[in-house]
């Protein structure tokens, strides 16, 4: 433990780590069961072109999130693609500019213009009373993302989307395995969209699937995924090449099997998290809402400059220096970045709880990579650096 502030690493001292601590390292379940189907994949010699992993991990997510159809694919990226484009959206798409750039990335691709709406600060969320004054003639839908987990307001957001024709489509990345109200997500809208990177809580190396109730919209879904082909050279659609390979399936069954005890961990060291940082002046943790499924999937900090007396770039600074590699997501806002940075130079103007929220966030390590005891250090850390706020950021000013 750090008594004076020279012994804080970003200082000179020694740091509090040996080895680097990253957000987001995977959750491995089961090695044993993972290998197994390895060596089936291999003795099958069947490795993509929706084989039987491919089908039982859809079915596993089906079940899992209660949806009729679940299509997976190569990653969460490609899903939103394929989604935005078996739903026509064209012209403009509202989305918050406060999440992973992929976001937006899924429609500029298709040269459809983001919309970025503002959030709220409280929740994080697209801000609901904002969506339809962004409402123009080109608009053709909404895409809302459930961020660190948790649900956003999908009623208010389907109540605008019918009054108004568009279409609703959710990015559902950091949402697996959570519920909202009476229903999993992956019921919402016209169709939500997962993924299982690995650094996602529950993964399968790289993937991604969509969950939809629409079947004649999963049938699409199929059909793109894999070039348009219905059977041996008929080729009926337009098409791509998202389909999810053997492996990562095989990975992916392996997660969910053990996604309780993921779950289990998270919340662990969200509570840990949450009663250390209650005490710390101007340090928050973002409150998980109460849902009866949750994943918590991040720990998210809220760092109140004015506060703590120290800025939230400095405290990662000195983190950093502790080996504790916290991040900002989502900053700066993809508004922020290229090419939307360029496309819509004033985009900020509207969207100043985004910029006030993306000045704040700093996301920590949770999950299987820390230990209880790594998290009571980092609380630690944060304690001494947040009460010694205005001398340490003096110093560091003068570094
Ligand atoms: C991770 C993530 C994606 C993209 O998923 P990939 O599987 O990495 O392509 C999309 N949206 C959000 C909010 C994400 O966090």
């Amino acid at each position: 433990m750090k008594t004076t502030l020279s012994e804080l690493a970003v200082l000179g001292g020694p740091p509090a780590f040996e080895d680097l601590l990253h957000v987001g390292v995977p959750n491995l379940g089961s090695r044993d069961d993972l290998l197994a189907r390895f060596n089936d994949i291999l003795d099958r010699k069947w490795f993509t072109n929706n084989g039987i992993y491919v089908r039982e991990f859809e079915a596993k997510i089906c079940e899992l999130v209660d949806s009729e159809h679940c299509v997976a694919t190569s990653n969460g990226t490609i899903a939103l693609e394929l989604a935005i484009r078996a739903l026509g959206l064209t012209g403009e798409v509202i989305v918050p500019s406060f999440t992973f750039v992929a976001t937006a990335h899924a429609l500029q691709w298709q040269e459809i213009k983001p919309v970025f709406c503002d959030i709220d600060p409280h929740t994080h969320h697209i801000d609901v009373d904002k969506v339809e004054s962004l409402i123009t003639p080109l608009t053709t839908g909404i895409v809302g993302v459930h961020l660190w987990g948790n649900p956003c307001n999908v009623e208010a957001l389907a109540d605008i989307a019918d009054r108004n024709g568009l279409r609703l489509l959710l990015d559902a990345a950091h949402a697996f395995g959570v519920s909202c109200g009476d229903h999993m997500i992956g019921n919402f809208g016209d169709a939500e969209c997962f993924s299982f990177h690995a650094t996602k809580f529950c993964t399968s190396f790289e993937g991604g699937a969509i969950a939809t109730n629409n079947a004649e919209l999963a049938e699409k879904l199929q059909l793109m995924r894999n070039f348009g082909f219905d059977g041996p050279d008929n080729v009926i659609h337009i098409g791509t090449n998202g389909k999810m390979n053997e492996m990562s399936a095989a990975m992916g069954i392996t997660s969910i099997e053990s996604i309780d005890e993921f779950v289990k961990v998270n919340h662990q060291r969200y509570e840990q998290y949450r009663a250390a940082l209650a005490t710390v002046s101007g340090v928050e943790l973002y409150e998980h809402q109460a849902t009866s499924r949750h994943n918590f999937q991040y720990a998210v900090a809220l760092i109140d400059e004015s506060t703590a007396g120290i800025s939230r770039d400095a405290l990662l600074r000195t983190l950093h220096a502790e080996k504790v590699l916290a991040r900002r997501y989502f900053y700066p806002g993809c508004h922020r970045m290229e090419p939307y940075r360029s496309y819509q130079p004033h985009a900020g103007l509207l969207l100043p709880e985004t910029e006030s929220v993306a000045s704040k966030v700093l996301v920590l390590p949770t999950g299987k990579g820390v230990t209880e005891e790594q998290v009571d250090t980092i609380c630690e850390l944060l304690r001494f650096a947040a009460n010694n706020g205005p001398e340490l950021s003096q110093r560091l000013a003068q570094m």
